[in-house]
């Protein structure tokens, strides 16, 4: 066994999280499967025998292998591996003729989470040929089958990891990982600033005579429903509002008063 460097961490129950594959044929599965965990925040990686393993090789085909190459265990037998797992997964891409304890990922996501805070969670992955035999799925307190069609249900390794890891993760990253901050970063725009802007627009809207041959009520109607299924931030409020004033003052700086005339009416319309 080897036991290098620690894993970064998640800062979460993912860090509690070991992914291990027996008896893996393929290398290419690994790299993917190791893509796949970095991808989802999972770290820990233990391999049970794998037929090949090269970290050159690996790193050549998985991009960002390092972090879990760099904590990575291999070992001689899957009792080795899961030794100090407080609770062990098994995954299948079928029922077996025994009985056992079936679950599907998203119900088991849950429990992962829970026991994770007594100590390492660990979930095993088969070989390609075969999957797991008796013998390691009699080491699972659970078995996951992720659901796929009846007809088809042998899903590549790799990509199994990573529909646990990512179930994992969501269940997780839900409340730990923040999503980009934009236009959210300020609060909802209350009714008076979105009153406010209203006024600003229709007013900016009058001065270009946008209304001419319109039905002003209609029009501005319109602007509401759009502008209220886009549930506007109190900064963009003031965006649109600002446009709409300053539609006004650009007219009061760059064109000419029309010359005094004869009858008292506005050139402005006021009109609704
Ligand atoms: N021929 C094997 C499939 C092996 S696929 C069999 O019939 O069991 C290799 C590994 O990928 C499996 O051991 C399991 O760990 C995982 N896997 C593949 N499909 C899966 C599925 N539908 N649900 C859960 N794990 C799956």
């Amino acid at each position: 066994m080897t036991d290098r460097s620690p894993p970064p961490t998640s800062g979460n129950a993912l860090d509690r999280v070991v992914i291990v594959l027996h008896e893996t044929q393929d290398l290419v599965n690994i790299a993917g499967t190791i893509r796949a965990m970095t991808n989802m925040g999972v770290f820990r990686l233990r391999l049970v025998r794998p037929r090949e393993f090269s970290e050159y090789r690996i790193s050549g085909i998985a991009h960002q292998a390092g972090p879990v190459l760099d904590s990575l265990e291999i070992h001689d037998s899957l009792d080795e591996a899961l030794s100090d797992a407080v609770w062990v997964i098994g995954t299948s891409a079928r029922r077996r003729s025994a009985n056992r304890n079936y679950g599907r990922p998203r119900e088991l996501t849950q429990e992962m989470v829970e026991r994770a805070t007594d100590g390492t969670v660990a979930i095993v992955f088969g070989r390609e040929d075969r999957g797991l035999d008796n013998e390691a799925l009699d080491r699972c307190d659970r078995i996951v089958i992720i659901p796929t069609d009846a007809r088809f249900t042998s899903l590549n390794l790799a990509q199994a990891v990573l529909v646990l890891c990512w179930e994992l993760s969501m269940h997780v990253g839900d409340t730990d990982r923040a999503l980009p901050e934009g236009r959210r970063a300020t609060r909802a725009a209350t009714r008076g600033e979105m009153e406010h802007m209203f006024g600003a627009l229709e007013q900016g809207l009058h001065r270009i005579d946008f209304f001419k041959a319109r039905e002003p009520e209609a029009v501005l109607r319109t602007i509401r429903t759009i502008l209220s299924r886009a549930e506007l931030d109190r900064r963009e409020s003031r965006l649109l509002a600002a446009i709409g004033f300053e539609i006004g003052n650009w007219i009061d700086r760059n064109v000419p008063a029309p010359p005094p005339q004869d009858e008292e009416k506005d050139s402005r319309s006021d009109d609704e």
